[in-house]
């Protein structure tokens, strides 16, 4: 007798902080019929939407989000959690008709979600594995500026809002970049030491700023590994022209150089690996 196992598909789009995944995330569901599920460790909690760059509800365009902003922010989600919970979001948005959209950064957790011998992942599904990539020194420059954009939407306000001397802040949201750093800020201006916490806050931000470029080198070390020793088949996209020009010429640079190369990938991946395997 004839039996027919299909793999279903998942997408992966992975990449340093500040190169454009959530965009490119909204770009292809919208084409493929997908919905995302975040795989960055710190977006998935509730609150602190400026510090961890939660994508907005209008940049979203109506593409339905999972694993996004759900979680206690004093809860410590580990990669087995994420691993449990993103398999049931994968299970939900394929029985709907619709393709998972896995984005972010936190390496460790699509690595625990894919490799995991427990979850078997790889014999039940397809992976097709995107990398935006962005040159370092226009990535840098880039994560600079847009520390200080997030200071003038209000970052230091809202850290402000869960700052507090007795809490853990090994664990949950307070990990994120922008948390520690304001620590002796707050801490000077409670204590009415108007002169020092100015310069503790030109300090907090400078460190902001090179601890987000410090989390850029882990990121792309971990997926030169996954690349390059566990032999994942990741597709390098280079975004770079995007960062390099303004206004329309960024915009034809992000059809031409981004999505052009994508939709290619994708689309062939949605296509050929529709394979069926015969079992006798
Ligand atoms: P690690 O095992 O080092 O935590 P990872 O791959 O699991 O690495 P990363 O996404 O690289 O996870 O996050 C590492 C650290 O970077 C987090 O613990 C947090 O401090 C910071 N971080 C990650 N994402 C964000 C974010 N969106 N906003 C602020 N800080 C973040």
């Amino acid at each position: 007798m004839e039996t027919c196992i299909q793999k279903q598909q998942v997408i992966f789009i992975m990449g340093a902080t500040g190169t454009g995944k959530s965009r490119l995330s909204i770009d292809i569901a919208t084409k493929y019929s997908g919905e995302i599920i975040n795989s960055d460790k710190m977006q998935v909690y509730k609150g602190l939407d400026i510090v961890t760059n939660k994508i907005t509800e209008p940049e979203k365009r109506g593409v339905p989000h999972h694993l996004l902003g759900e979680i206690d922010p004093e809860a410590d989600f580990t990669a087995q959690d994420f691993r449990y919970h993103a398999l049931s979001a994968i299970r939900r948005v394929l029985r709907s008709d619709k393709v998972p959209v896995i984005v972010g950064g936190s390496n460790s957790f699509i690595e625990a979600l894919v490799d995991d011998p427990l979850s078997s992942f790889r014999s039940k599904y397809e992976c097709c594995f995107l990398w935006l990539d962005v040159s370092l020194p226009v990535l840098y420059s880039y994560v600079a500026q847009r520390v200080d954009q997030m200071v003038d939407a209000g970052l230091v306000d809202e850290v402000r809002g869960i700052f507090d001397r007795k809490a853990d802040y090994t664990r949950g949201i307070r990990k994120s970049i922008g948390v520690p750093e304001l620590e002796e800020y707050f801490q000077a201006e409670m204590e009415g030491n108007d002169e020092s916490a100015e310069n503790l806050l030109e300090v907090a931000i400078s460190d902001i700023k090179s601890n987000t470029c410090k989390l850029i080198n882990t990121q792309l070390s971990k997926i030169y590994r996954l690349k390059k020793e566990v032999g994942w088949p990741i597709h390098r996209v280079d975004a770079t022209t995007v960062f390099e020009k303004r206004g329309k010429e960024a915009e034809d640079a992000w059809e031409e150089d981004v999505l052009q190369p994508c939709f290619k990938i994708v689309g062939d991946f949605l296509k050929n690996s529709m394979k069926v395997q015969h079992l006798y």
